[in-house]
């Protein structure tokens, strides 16, 4: 008879990568396991690589094919690398959400948010609360980070504990919360814990993260020494940060304008749950032109250059509010994102050609990343000791150095592993046993592809070289009944000579024609091959790149 006391975990997301976290833990054995699902996150696609695709998704056909054996999925915190899937994928899994209030009531108003989405019950969990889910004794461990209640999971079994650290960072003044809780995962470790699974992406960062009151005093100083208006712009749910911004705007004597739906939404979501309580009532976008330059700041969307988002829009003096000019101070309190960089860069320029003056965390310390450091990963290794560290949660080179670091911190056992790979926890030392079908699917306007399936693949090469159609009427005996019709699109009008590269296809298309033998010239698809070669070619000589083309053959 097969063990039934194996523990697994296997990745579907978020390893190599940073975004679409979703992790599942099995209890069983190999006929027969029980999973609890944690996190179920997306990734943001960058317009060059996946043109027309706003979001990445995790492909859940494994869960799908396993939902009566799911006891539950557990979202750690509200990023949406972490829930961002869920209103997609939960649909087709249906199985019992649990999260902690805040959580909660912002994935019910992104939710909201999203015209058509289903109804999608979430079963709130008390801050440091504990479930039991089938044979997982699942319990919240705070942790500091840079959203309200992000939880450290504590998975009990039988073969076992787990911690899955989710994102955190340790920050002994957090403006919001309480800190990393140090006594729990202190006594989790003199429990016992089999393995620990953690947040990698600082890890190659030396030392600690300054602490977000280190943020809040910087932005106090930039925002009372500010001589004209003032807009500050950070991640929407960055609450902590909406906290110190308005602390500062009161010191100042400026009434803070919130500029963009992310953050009245988040705004709203931190008032129900008491994140700002005692902070002063915000006022609406268009209460901005009627207040003096040094009564008023501007907090925004769109610290990642977000086209459509309210400082984008500022910055092309297209925003319907809100206007900026010379003299006035632009604060970035936020980084961008790795792939974000040339949007920020737009926004950022935009604003200095309108006389702004443009204030990031390149010159002071306006941010701080809500993930710990090398110091604070020894420190988490210290207090849990794990008997094995898988590195999650990160790129190939944060899994890697932190891979590094619990070694040399003497972890007996350091496992890297990917997406998809199956990892026997227990009994015996870890290892990878197997696979599981893992991948991604593009969310393509209101549908989801397959990542794998032509649709973008033929996208980016449309973008790349463009398009010939070609129509040709063939009367049955094999004459060409009428002259083709062509079609070019996204190709240059001439080539280098000055020639028209319809005339170059045109050319070619009927030289072709003429040239296949008369047997041939009845079989519409021997027709439709020989043209599509020939047009490629020709206008691949003269352009050096070749286009897609489509022939069209109709006898008539
Ligand atoms: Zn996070
Ligand atoms: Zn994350």
């Amino acid at each position: 008879m097969a063990r039934s006391d194996e523990l697994v975990f296997a990745p579907l997301g978020g390893i190599g990568e940073i975004g679409m976290n979703l992790s599942i833990y099995g209890v069983g054995n190999s006929r027969q396991r029980q999973w609890l699902i944690v996190d179920c996150g997306v990734s943001f696609a960058s317009e060059e690589h996946l043109p027309g695709i706003d979001l990445i998704l995790p492909d859940i056909r494994y869960l799908i094919e396993q939902r009566r054996n799911i006891v539950g999925l557990v979202l750690t915190h509200a990023h949406e690398d972490h829930m961002g899937a869920l209103i997609d994928l939960w649909p087709r899994l249906n199985v019992p959400l649990y999260a902690t209030p805040f959580t909660a009531a912002l994935f019910e108003a992104r939710r909201l948010s999203e015209p058509g989405a289903p109804k999608i019950p979430v079963n709130v969990v008390p801050l440091g609360g504990r479930l039991t889910l089938g044979p997982f004794d699942v319990e919240f461990v705070n942790v500091a980070h840079s959203i309200p209640e992000s939880n450290a999971l504590a998975i009990r079994t039988p073969a076992g504990t787990v911690l899955h650290t989710g994102d955190w960072k340790i920050d002994p003044t957090p403006l919001i919360g309480a800190p990393t809780d140090q006594a729990k995962l202190t006594a989790l470790g003199d429990e016992g814990v089999l393995a620990l699974v953690g947040d990698s992406t600082n890890a190659v960062r030396d030392g600690r993260s300054p602490s977000e009151s280190d943020v809040a005093r910087t932005l106090a100083e930039l925002i009372r020494t500010a001589p004209g208006r003032v807009a500050v712009t950070t991640f929407a749910s960055h609450v902590g940060r909406i906290r110190a911004v308005a602390d500062a705007a009161r010191a100042a004597g400026r009434e803070v304008v919130l500029v963009g739906r992310a953050m009245e939404r988040v705004a709203q979501v931190a008032r129900e749950t008491g994140y700002l309580d005692g902070v002063q009532d915000f006022r609406g976008a268009e209460t901005y032109g009627y207040l003096p330059p040094d009564k008023v700041l501007a907090l925004c969307t769109g610290s990642q250059g977000e086209p459509r988002a309210a400082l984008a829009r500022i910055a092309e003096d297209e925003h319907p509010e809100v206007t900026l000019a010379s003299g006035d101070r632009v604060i970035f309190s936020s980084r961008a994102i790795p792939g974000n960089e040339k949007a920020v860069s737009r926004v950022i320029n935009g604003l200095i050609g309108q006389g702004v003056e443009v204030i990031t965390d390149r010159d002071h310390l306006v941010h701080v990343s809500g993930h710990p450091r090398r110091a604070e990963l020894l420190d988490m290794i210290g207090w849990v000791r794990p008997k094995i560290l898988i590195p999650a949660h990160g790129e190939a080179l944060h899994l890697a150095e932190h891979a590094k670091l619990a070694r040399n911190a003497g972890v007996p056992e350091v496992l890297l592993c990917r997406n998809g790979d199956l990892v026997r926890l227990a009994p015996g030392t870890a290892q990878i046993v197997g696979e599981v079908p893992s991948g991604r699917v593009y969310k393509d306007g209101a549908l989801l592809v397959n990542a794998e399936g032509r649709t973008v693949a033929a996208r980016r090469r449309l973008s790349f070289a463009g398009i010939i159609s070609v129509a040709l009427a063939l009367s049955e005996r094999g004459a060409l009944a009428a002259d083709p019709e062509i079609e070019l699109i996204g190709i240059p009008e001439t080539d280098a000579a000055g020639q028209s590269m319809a005339d170059i296809a045109r050319a070619a298309v009927e030289k072709t024609f003429e040239a296949l033998p008369k047997p041939r010239r009845g079989d519409p698809d021997a027709v439709a091959e020989a043209v599509r070669r020939a047009v490629r070619s020709a206008i691949a000589e003269r352009w050096n790149k070749k286009p897609i083309c489509h022939v069209h053959v109709l006898v008539v």
